[in-house]
C-alpha cells in the first residue's frame, strides 16, 4: 500500500524529536487504519463531527488532534477524548474549551494559533491579540485548559523565502511567548507548522509538529479550504 511506504519514507526524513500529525481529513476510516497498521498514533481532523465520527469508529489507542477552525457550539462532540486542539484563535472559544473540558472532567490541551499568513482567509491570533489575552484576568481563571504551544500556517505560494520568513516569525512568537509568559511551564514546548508542501521548511526553522495529509494519503478528491 502507498500509505505505509509514504509513511515510512516520511519517518526516515524527519529528526526523531519531531511529531507526524497523520491529517486524515475527507479519507475513510480503512485508511486510516492503514497507517495505524504501520504504527501510525497520532492522527488529525479539520471538522469537529468527522472527527467525533471516526473517534467512535477506529481504535481506542489513536490519539485525535484537531487542526481546523472551532466552533463553539461543536467543542462538546470532541471534548470527551480529543488530545489536542492546534486551532485555539480567540479567547471566547478557549473560555468554552474549559467550560466543556470541566463538564468532561478533563485538562484539555491546546495551542494558540498564530496569524502568519499573507491571506486574511485563515484564522489566527496576532501576537499582540494573544499577549493581551495571557495578560488578563479571565485568562488565569481558566483550569481545564493547558496552552502547550502554538500553530501557525503559512501562505499558499511557492515562494520559499516567504513562507521561511513566516515560520521564522512563528518561532520568534513562541519563543517570546515561553519567555515571558510560560518560562517555567514545560508543557509549553510546541510549535505545529509544517504541512505537505512547506515542512522541509517548518522542520528547518524549529517545527517540532508537522500535520501531513496528502503526502501520507494521497491527493484528497473532495479538496477544502481549511
Ligand atoms: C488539511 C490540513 C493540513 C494538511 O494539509 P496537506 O497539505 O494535505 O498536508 C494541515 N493543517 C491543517 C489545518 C489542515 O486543514
Amino acid at each position: 500500500m502507498d500509505i505505509a511506504k509514504n509513511l515510512r519514507k516520511l519517518s526516515l526524513e524527519i529528526p526523531q524529536h519531531v511529531k507526524i500529525v497523520a491529517v486524515s481529513k475527507t479519507m475513510p476510516v480503512e485508511a486510516v487504519l492503514e497507517a495505524y497498521k504501520c504504527g501510525q498514533r497520532v492522527f488529525g481532523e479539520n471538522k469537529a463531527q468527522e472527527l467525533f465520527i471516526k473517534h467512535s469508529q477506529l481504535p481506542e489507542d489513536i490519539e485525535w488532534h484537531m487542526v481546523g477552525h472551532l466552533q463553539t457550539n461543536k467543542i462538546k462532540y470532541i471534548a470527551p477524548f480529543v488530545s489536542l486542539i492546534h486551532s485555539v484563535d480567540s479567547f471566547r472559544l478557549l473560555q468554552h474549551i474549559d467550560k466543556e473540558a470541566s463538564k468532561n472532567k478533563r485538562l484539555l490541551d491546546c495551542l494558540l494559533q498564530i496569524h502568519i499568513a499573507d491571506e486574511e482567509t485563515k484564522f489566527g491570533f496576532s501576537l499582540d491579540e494573544a499577549v493581551l489575552m495571557l495578560e488578563s484576568s479571565g485568562f488565569g481563571l481558566l483550569k481545564n485548559i493547558r496552552v502547550t504551544g502554538v500553530m501557525g500556517m503559512a501562505t499558499f505560494t511557492d515562494n520559499e523565502r516567504q513562507i521561511r520568513r513566516e515560520f521564522k516569525y512563528l518561532k520568534n512568537c513562541f519563543d517570546q511567548l515561553k519567555k515571558n509568559y510560560f518560562y517555567n511551564i514545560n508543557e509549553f514546548r510546541e510549535i505545529s507548522m509544517g504541512m505537505t508542501g512547506d515542512y522541509h521548511i517548518a522542520i528547518d526553522e524549529g517545527s517540532t509538529m508537522l500535520r501531513i495529509g496528502t503526502l501520507i494519503f494521497g491527493e484528497r478528491r473532495f479538496p477544502d479550504k481549511q
